[in-house]
């Protein structure tokens, strides 16, 4: 795969392996979003000028290309901010309202902390309890230990389909499967498995969907939520203000339809065009050609760095496109600055994951993650750069 000349913003030579907290973007998402605001620009949903209604076709036609690369239907699409506010969404408004005291939320061990806060900060409300599935000891979620776990007083399950520490992959048919034998909901965590890897949410039969467009090449500030349309549906409002709303009196407001209900105020508009042009370029080189791709630069990566003794690798063998690992008696810090001086960008730190920390044993991981750029002469420059780390720390 040689996409590196789509990405203006990676230099040659920088070996940029932190694409699990950011992806770089590709001419094509650029370009999008240049003509959004330099060519085509123009309020949605309001304007009786033809630039308006025309802005609010690409925007809706962007809904449409959201639910095809996902497999929802167009009405189940919401935009958001992000994963987090996806994940605030469901919490606040599902939980919120389903939830009473005595419930119970399943969570698992290797979440991203806005996969726990909200869910937190929802059940401390409602007087409902979390839970949390352990990981096994190749570091995936133990679904055999929550088929042990769930009972009837579990609402929901909330689980990332790809861990953005480890690469683990969730068997996530086998758990929504498990969720709905107890006829508790599942929420997946996709922000790690839409840059990476084909999703349906038909076939995966969830029953909310979240990922942020800016770790799928595209721009930051614009995510979406897909929910199930009966869900959604059932759903009240979750910020009040123009554009969701039916018709507005002091008396009594009533409320647009899903997803427009869920979606106040002006839009990310642009952000939304950018989207879909991520959307086009990842599937124009095919979600399965990347997962190819990275799962072979995993395997070089873990193939070398396992050869040199002081480094512990943490995931499974078959992670996707992501490896965290730590180097014996180093800060991760410390790797990640040494890197940097090799012109290698890896991430170093808990990765908003404290609680895996904990169960790891470790206060931080070093962590290098993969996009569609990257090439084996990164993953050599990687080994190089931490055999040097090593004979600096002696
Ligand atoms: N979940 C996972 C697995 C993530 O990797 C991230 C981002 N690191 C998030 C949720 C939150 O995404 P965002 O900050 O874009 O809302």
């Amino acid at each position: 795969m040689n996409t590196l000349a789509d990405f203006p913003a990676i230099p040659a030579g920088w070996a940029y392996l932190d694409t699990a907290a950011t992806s770089q973007k590709p001419q094509a998402v650029i370009d999008a979003i240049t003509r959004g605001y330099d060519r085509d620009y123009a309020t949605v949903h309001r304007g009786v000028y033809q630039r308006s209604a025309d802005m609010t076709l690409a925007y809706e036609a962007a809904r449409r290309r959201v639910a095809s690369f996902i497999g929802g239907r167009e009405d189940e699409i919401v935009f958001v901010r992000g994963a987090t506010e996806g994940i605030n969404l469901v919490a606040q408004n599902w939980a919120g309202t389903q939830l009473e005291a005595g419930d119970r939320i399943l969570l698992s061990t290797l979440e991203h902390h806005s996969n726990i806060v909200p869910w937190q900060m929802v059940t401390e409300r409602v007087g409902a309890a979390i839970d949390v599935v352990p990981l096994t000891a190749d570091h995936r979620i133990d679904l055999d230990a929550m088929a042990a776990m769930l009972t009837e007083r579990h609402k929901l399950v909330a689980l990332a389909h790809v861990s953005n520490v480890l690469g683990s992959v969730l068997d996530a048919r086998r758990a929504a499967d498990l969720a709905h034998g107890v006829g508790a909901k599942i929420l997946i965590d996709g922000c790690q498995a839409v840059p990476r890897m084909a999703v349906d949410v038909a076939a995966l039969d969830c029953d909310f969907y979240v990922f942020s467009g800016h770790k799928l090449y595209g721009p930051t500030g614009i995510g979406v939520l897909w929910g199930r349309a009966e869900l959604l549906d059932a759903m009240p409002p979750y910020q009040g203000g123009g554009s969701m709303i039916d018709r507005v009196t002091f008396a009594k407001t009533t409320y647009a339809p899903a997803p427009t209900r869920f979606e106040a105020g002006t839009p990310h508009i642009v952000g939304v065009l950018g989207l879909h042009a991520a959307i086009d370029y990842v599937e124009g080189i095919g979600l399965d050609r990347i997962h190819a791709h990275e799962t072979a630069l995993v395997a070089e990566a873990r193939a070398r760095l396992s050869q040199i003794n002081s480094v512990t690798l943490f995931g499974p063998e078959d992670s996707a496109g992501i490896v965290s690992f730590a180097i014996e008696g180093v800060h991760p810090h410390d790797i990640g600055t040494i890197l940097d001086e090799d012109r290698v960008a890896i991430r170093a730190g808990h990765h908003c994951a404290q609680p895996l920390m904990d169960a790891l044993g470790v206060p931080a991981t070093a962590r290098a993650s993969f996009g569609v750029y990257n090439t084996l002469a990164d993953v050599e420059a990687l080994a190089r750069g931490i055999e040097r780390v090593t004979r600096i720390f002696g």
